[in-house]
């Protein structure tokens, strides 16, 4: 039989070996500004069209190459960063791999033009698909220039692929920022579409921190130092109350290259325990330098991770000297002293809702104790004037006594007596006539002629609030109130890009925007019954899901912002509420169109036949 074993052409090659090195125009980015600081750059700029669909382009004023260096910079495994494979273990650079420029250039159309400080006239190649196009002297300044055009121009399934101008862009800010960060002493510019979104002075690492994340951010920052034999630290944590939703303020560069490490990320989550709440994030902006032989960046075609040695002892001091930071700085006493009462509090259903420490936002928010959503022009309201027929035919026994309703439940819901007992406690003002009740702070229970009716109260009153919100969005109604004191809220200039583009539906849901600038958001009105604590809880909710939803088809602004809003705003479990406000609850639930379902497809009630109760006692 014949052989049928070929080896594949260079150009195929290079196709395939690009697919792990360029995703997305962002890892275009990543690369060639990489190459500029190898080259010792002091000034780079990075010139994007379309969100690098149409043009990325890095100019810098490093070292340059030769003529015959320009033209193997292209080719596969050509590196000027090692010789051998023991360099591996010492690398001072970012690049070694020797793919960048070839991967690129097997999928784009690549202009480069380079000079030598010493030599008088550079080189300037062009290069499409691995074909080189043209090859000429030129006359350009010292350094390099590297033009990335029509990205997967080859490859229209990977071009397709990519996601929108936003997303994108979000993309390659996020590469800049953490390469803008490694590097305080290059100066940076970052232009999109001719717009500059970026101008970045040499300057030191605080400067740079505040420069890119905003003048608000100075005040936030600890500093954290430390210097041990196997490690040494530098950098900044943020303060405890100024956690985020999001993790995009999380950066560790492990000798000026940004790593992501889950479990140096543990470390610093350790250290700032009992300080921040679940589903917050701390910021961290820190420098960890080791010795290059203990660490092992080979692991990923992307080198964002990386092995190290000894990761226990890493994750012991950087957890120790995070905790003395923050405690130096007059941060953890004083949390830790009100974190030390909820200790001591003896075992008690009561108080297993857990009280959060600190200077935070009223995460309890009951938006039905708020005079103005009784009164009307309020997101739920719409739903109580509505008939509730059609739940109310669910219904037996609206008169039947409260106490025979519950005590066959506490006893099968419940294993401990005790919990039982104190669970009632909080029912005692509720006169024999209700129809419901308050399950572990957490579900609202009725009967319906066929059994029982559990709701869930958390994902009801997302239901709830979704279908209000979409409502006041599309009708463009929107019920506001002005601020006496506008809020200002504090953003990076992507969070802001997001709030830009929701602008005009967050304006339908009762936000008045007075500005969007540099510095951050202007507030001066906001939906009726939110309270103010909440706003920038909610608009940080909304752009984390925004940044962690990957937009397909079906993706729509509107409805991720009513489902977000809904999110941020619904009563939470663990809440008590009161006869009146179950029983508003229940009636808006099944006033919805949808009131089976919460915003995210999940069930909000659960209904129990009296068969399945009569099978339980068999
Ligand atoms: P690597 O960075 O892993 O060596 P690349 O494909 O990114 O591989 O680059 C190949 C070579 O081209 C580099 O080793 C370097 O010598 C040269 N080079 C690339 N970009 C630049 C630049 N901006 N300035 C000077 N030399 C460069
Ligand atoms: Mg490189």
């Amino acid at each position: 039989m014949a052989d049928i074993i070929q080896l594949l052409p260079d150009h195929v090659a290079n196709q395939i070996a690009a697919g792990e090195v360029v995703q997305r125009p962002a890892s275009v980015v990543k690369e060639l500004l990489e190459n500029s600081i190898d080259a010792n750059a002091t000034d780079i700029k990075l010139i994007i069209k379309d969100a690098g669909k149409t043009l990325v382009q890095v100019i810098d004023d490093g070292k340059g190459m030769s003529v015959t260096d320009a033209r193997l910079s292209f080719e596969r495994h050509a590196t000027s960063k090692i010789r051998n494979a023991e360099d591996l273990f010492q690398l001072n650079t970012k690049g070694f791999r020797g793919e960048a420029l070839a991967s690129i250039a097997a999928i784009a159309h690549v202009e480069l033009k380079t000079k030598k400080e010493e030599e008088e006239l550079g080189t300037a190649i062009e290069i499409e698909g691995s074909k080189v196009v043209s090859q000429e002297v030129s006359v350009t300044p010292s350094g390099t220039s590297v033009a990335v055009k029509n990205l997967f121009f080859n490859i229209p399934a990977r071009r397709n692929f990519l996601k929108s101008d936003t997303v994108e862009l979000r993309h390659i800010t996020d590469e800049f920022h953490r390469v803008a960060l490694a590097h305080p002493n290059i100066s940076f510019t970052f232009y999109h579409n001719g717009g500059e979104l970026f101008n970045l002075p040499q300057e030191n690492y605080r400067q740079r921190i505040v420069h890119v994340f905003g003048s608000k951010t100075n005040e936030r920052l600890v500093p954290v130092e430390e210097s041990t034999e196997v490690l040494k630290i530098k950098g900044f944590v943020g303060k405890p109350e100024f956690s985020k939703k999001t993790k995009s303020e999380q950066f560790f560069f492990v000798n000026n290259r940004f790593i992501k490490s889950p479990y140096l990320n543990h470390a610093v989550k350790a250290a700032f325990e009992g300080l921040i709440k679940d589903g917050y994030h701390p910021s961290y902006f820190l420098n960890l330098t080791v010795d290059p032989k203990t660490i092992d960046i080979n692991i990923h075609p992307t080198k964002t991770e990386i092995k190290f040695d000894d990761e226990h002892t890493l994750y012991a001091i950087l957890r120790s000297s995070i905790k003395h930071s923050l405690g130096q700085f007059n941060i953890a006493p004083v949390l830790d002293f009100e974190h030390q009462e909820q200790l001591n509090t003896p075992y008690n259903y009561k108080d297993k809702v857990v009280k959060v420490p600190q200077v935070q936002v009223d995460r309890g928010f009951n938006p039905f104790k708020d005079e103005n959503f009784k009164k009307g022009s309020s997101f739920t309201d719409s739903f109580t004037r509505k008939s509730t027929e059609s739940w109310e035919g669910l219904y037996v026994g609206l008169e039947s006594d409260s106490n025979t309703l519950k005590q066959p439940f506490g006893e099968t819901a419940f294993e401990s007596d005790a919990q039982t007992k104190s669970i009632f406690e909080n029912d005692q003002s509720v006169e024999a006539r209700n129809t419901t009740f308050q399950l572990q702070h957490k579900y609202i229970v009725s009967t319906i002629k066929s059994g029982m009716l559990i709701i869930d109260q958390n994902r009801a009153h997302q239901r709830i609030l979704y279908e209000g919100f979409l409502k006041h969005i599309t009708i463009k109604e929107a019920t506001s109130q002005q601020l006496l004191f506008p809020i200002e809220l504090n953003f990076t200039s992507n969070e802001r890009n997001i709030i830009s583009q929701l602008k005009n539906d967050l304006e339908f849901t009762g936000f008045d925007f007075k500005d969007i600038n540099e510095e951050g958001i202007i507030i001066s009105g906001i939906p009726v019954g939110v309270p103010e604590s909440e706003v920038s809880i909610i608009l940080e909710q909304l752009i984390s899901d925004i940044e962690n939803e990957v937009p397909d088809a079906n993706f729509s602004p509107t409805d991720l912002l009513a489902k977000s809003m809904a999110k941020s705003l619904a009563i939470k479990n663990g809440q008590t509420l009161g006869n009146t406000e179950q029983e508003h609850l229940v009636n808006s639930l099944f006033a919805c169109k949808e009131p089976n379902l919460s915003p995210t497809n999940r069930p909000t009630f659960i209904t129990w036949s009296v068969d399945d109760i009569e099978k339980k006692f068999k």
